[in-house]
């Protein structure tokens, strides 16, 4: 349990700011293997897989779901 339940709101919350804002990271999260996300997106994205798993997607881990 190593998990920081702050860290996912946080990281989401900067993203979507941005995803927002912009055009390219908008296009690249609508088309996965299309355009790339811009170098502030590209960040802000790492950072937000580096969170962890949303809070609401944490049922899918205590069913051992694996993939
Ligand atoms: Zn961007």
């Amino acid at each position: 349990m190593v998990s920081e339940p702050s860290a996912w709101p946080a990281a989401d919350k900067a993203y979507q700011a941005h995803h927002g804002a912009c055009p390219q990271c908008c296009a690249a999260g609508l088309n996965p293997g299309g355009p790339a996300r811009c170098a502030v997106g590209a960040g802000l994205w790492a950072t937000y897989q580096e969170a962890g798993d949303p809070p609401h997607f944490m049922w899918l881990r205590s069913k051992g779901r694996a993939s």
